[in-house]
Order: C-alpha cells, then structure tokens, then sequence
C-alpha cells in the first residue's frame, strides 16, 4: 500500500465558485487560521497566511509543492495569525504582499517590541492584573518587511478575477477590513465576525483607545453590505449572516447589561470584574477575558454609565455616585 502525498485538490475546501478555503493549522493561540483562495488568471490569491511556525509553513510549501502559482498575498489584518507568513511569502517564494496603508503605518512600521510589550504590560497592570506572562516572545521579525502595496478603505481591488471593495471595520483590530464581492454578496471578514466565537475586543498595543465603541459602530456599517456568504478568518463560513452579526451585538449587550449589575460604589479592577464574570480560564487565553472586560468597561465609561477612580496608579470602575 502506497502513501500517496498530499496535493493541491486534497487541502482546498471550495466555499464558493473560484473560492476555496485552505485551513493552516499550528501550536498556540488560536490552533488555526482560515486562508482564502480567490482563483483568477494570473494563479491564486492568497488572504492571509497562518503564523510564523514550523507547521504553518509546511502546510504552505505542501500546496505550493504541487506547483500552483500565487500571484499575491492580501492581509485582512496584521495580528500575527494573519500576518505571520507574510514576509515569507515575500522573500522566499517571491510573491507580492499587500496591506492596508493603515495597517503597515500604524502596526508596521518603527515597530518596537520591547517598547510595545513595556506599554501593554504597563495596561494589565494599571488594570489591576499581574502583568504579562513571561513566555511572550518577541515576534519583531515577522513585521519586519516593506509590503509590495497598499489599499484603504472605499478602494476597488482585484482578488482573483473579480472586484472587490475594501471596507475599514475596527474594533477587534485598529486595521480590521474586509472585502466586499458586490454581484455575488461575498464578504471576505477577516475576524469581523466568527462564526464561533465572539472576535475579542481588546488593547493589544497597549494604548487606552475605545475600540468596543469602534466595533458597534463596524457592526452598523454592515448593513449596507448585504451578505449571502462571509469568509471569516477562522472556523466554518457564515451562511446566514445577519443573524450571526445580530447574535454578536446582543452577546455584548448582555454582558454590558451584566458588567453594570457587578458594579459597586467603591469600584473594582478589569482583572477582578473579569475573574467574576469569566471564572477560572483557560490559561492559553489568559488575556482575551480581561481584555474584553476592560474595553467594555472603557466604552460604558464613555457612555456615562459607570465611572473611574484612580489611586496610586491603580484604576477601579465603579457606580455613579449620586
Ligand atoms: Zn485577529
């Protein structure tokens, strides 16, 4: 009995007519990240590209093996299980790679790890948590290259033999877009919306921003796009998505509504608010709970609903005092 390799057709799993989904799978975070292949004369374009692992990229140099021709790279956004291969695409198999504008100026370019990672553990902590964990190692290298293009938001671009338009969606990242398919209501949504989970909304780079006010005003922009199928980064396609977007914003509305109801007069941290809502958690996701505490806790405060009291460096959210 022979073992017969793995090619090209075996890997693909086709979503729609010339789109196919190729799921590269690795340790850590997520476990797997979804890659779309939009198919056009010129060979494949790829969105987005899996982490900087060993598995992700044996997965890629499987496919590309049996000698299929990627004309492009197009990232949805740059956290690192979109980006991840990038340069690599770029500097070993020769292929261009293009982001947002926003994307390469703000997460890109004078990256500075150590800087970055002083800010966000600076962030946990103020929030009352213990810090970053040690284990996070310094990811400068994947990030560490010039795109070969950039797009923004409202511009047209070609995936495969078709136009899409670029749409800017922030709030699970600063640079979060998606491409809209017009003639056949096809939303490529990066992590806009999962099909399994709720996309985290957090402060990754460390900076006190608003983004859930972001996300809930990216959940309104939607309805202008109608939807007959969404790609999103990771799981399965959505095929009934409005009803998927509706379930997202009523889940963060009830956990604001249940936010409000653990506030007291006193105040209590993100961590603490957090550990009561989330209880023990898996520690692999150590931060996503806290994270979406806080930026919801930014966003009531912005709203006038709770407000911040600050000691000795320490920040509480608690009730308004009448
Ligand atoms: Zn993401």
């Amino acid at each position: 009995m022979g073992i017969s390799k793995k090619g090209e057709s075996d890997m693909l799993i086709n979503v729609v007519e010339n789109i196919d989904k190729l799921v590269v799978r690795f340790p850590g975070g997520m476990r797997e990240v979804n890659c779309y292949l939009l198919k056009g004369d010129n060979g494949y374009t790829v969105i987005d590209t899996g982490t900087y692992t060993k598995e992700a990229m044996d997965t890629w140099k499987t496919f590309l093996e049996s000698g299929v021709v990627v004309e492009k790279v197009v990232l949805t956004h740059t956290h690192q299980d979109h980006i991840g291969l990038a340069k690599w695409f770029q500097e070993q198999i020769g292929v261009p790679v293009f982001t947002s504008r926003r994307g390469y100026t703000e997460m890109l370019k004078g990256r500075n790890f150590k800087s970055s990672k002083e800010k966000l553990d600076g962030l946990i902590k103020r929030h009352g948590g213990e810090g970053l964990p040690d284990r996070l190692h310094d990811d400068s290298i994947i990030y560490d290259f010039e795109p070969d293009g950039f797009f923004e938001e409202n511009d047209i671009i070609q995936l495969g033999n078709h136009d899409y338009k670029v749409i800017w969606a922030p709030g699970h990242a600063p640079d979060q877009y998606m491409f809209y398919q017009t003639n056949r209501k096809v939303m490529i949504v990066g992590d806009h919306i999962l099909n399994n989970i709720s996309p985290v909304i957090g402060l990754w780079n460390g900076e006190e921003t608003n983004p859930m006010k972001e996300y809930y005003q990216s959940l309104e922009i939607l309805k202008n796009y109608p939807t007959e199928i969404a790609l999103p980064g990771h799981s399965e396609v959505i095929l009934d998505f409005d009803s998927r977007v509706q379930w997202i914003k009523d889940r963060h509305d009830y956990r604001l509504d249940q936010l409000l109801g653990y506030m007291t007069e006193n105040g209590k941290s993100a961590n603490e608010l957090s550990k009561e809502i989330y209880g023990p958690i898996n520690p692999a996701f150590l931060l996503s709970p806290f994270m979406a505490t806080l930026t919801r806790l930014i966003y009531l405060e912005s709203l006038g609903y709770i407000r911040r009291v600050e000691e000795n460096g320490k920040v509480l959210f608690g009730s308004l005092t009448t």
